[in-house]
């Protein structure tokens, strides 16, 4: 990995991220929930901050984009899908679009699902991923504007990023992912030795994040609709993968 990573909690249980690139210079704030404990992380780095890269416009992800664009005269970049509902946005993306990042590229991944224009931030280099309420470690985002077979499409793009990128994401959800995770998966030993790990974590107030897709892959329900044990324990063996997908999340919903 060349760029460097600063992530701290904002809020009650959202992730905040700073992304820095050392040789340029650079560096980007990855949502804005809070202005406090981003202002915080600032400090503690050194780094100052010429863009926002928004992935979608709910308040938690956004509350602050106006009082940071004010401090730092800082750009902000969201997707064209919801520049309506993003306060301050100067840049729009959509799938497909670089942002040059010093020597690297951010490449802008469209997830839809949680919301209508949801975006994924990828640097295919450093092989890292911000994958905010569309993937969350052990989980996904609630389907609020777009349902269940368009959500799978979206996971279906990250799924196939290379195993051994790094994932952040917008929540500390973790532990209760993982205690759903073990109703629908509960054979799978990994996943068993991985919920011990989160259980353990958050007893001690840590972050359980990072991931990588390689870890979801092998333990995240919300990825494994081809996995023939959790097809099984559903009672859908012969099921359309986005069909299994979609029982998966609606038994998450009422859990
Ligand atoms: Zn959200
Ligand atoms: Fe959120």
């Amino acid at each position: 990995m060349t760029v460097e990573i600063e992530l701290f909690m904002c809020r009650t249980d959202n992730f905040g991220a700073l992304l820095h690139h050392p040789q340029s210079g650079e560096t980007a704030i990855v949502d804005a929930p809070e202005e406090g404990p981003i202002l915080a992380a600032i400090e503690r780095r050194g780094w100052r901050p010429s863009m926002i890269l928004t992935t979608h416009h709910h308040g938690d992800h956004v509350e602050a984009n106006l009082a940071l664009k004010k401090r730092f005269n800082l750009r902000i970049v969201g997707p064209e899908a919801e520049r309506d509902r993003i306060p301050g946005i100067d840049d729009t993306v959509e799938e497909g679009s670089v942002i040059p990042f010093g020597d690297e590229t951010i490449a802008v991944i469209e997830t839809p699902g949680h919301t209508a224009g949801h975006v994924c931030y990828h640097l295919p280099k450093s092989k890292v991923v911000f994958t905010a309420d569309t993937l969350f470690a052990l989980g996904c985002g609630r389907l609020f504007e777009r349902p269940a077979p368009v959500m799978h499409g979206s996971l279906k793009k990250l799924a196939a990023l290379p195993a051994d990128t790094v994932v952040y994401c917008g929540h500390e959800y973790t532990l209760s992912n993982a205690r759903f995770a073990l109703t629908v998966d509960p054979d799978n030993a990994r996943l068993k030795a991985r919920a011990e790990t989160v259980e353990k974590l958050r007893a001690e107030g840590k972050a359980t994040l990072p991931t990588t897709i390689g870890e979801e892959l092998a333990t995240n329900p919300f990825l494994r609709w081809g996995d023939e044990a959790i097809r099984r324990h559903l009672g859908m063996e012969k099921a359309a993968d986005a069909d299994v997908f979609a029982e998966i999340r609606r038994r998450k919903d009422n859990f």
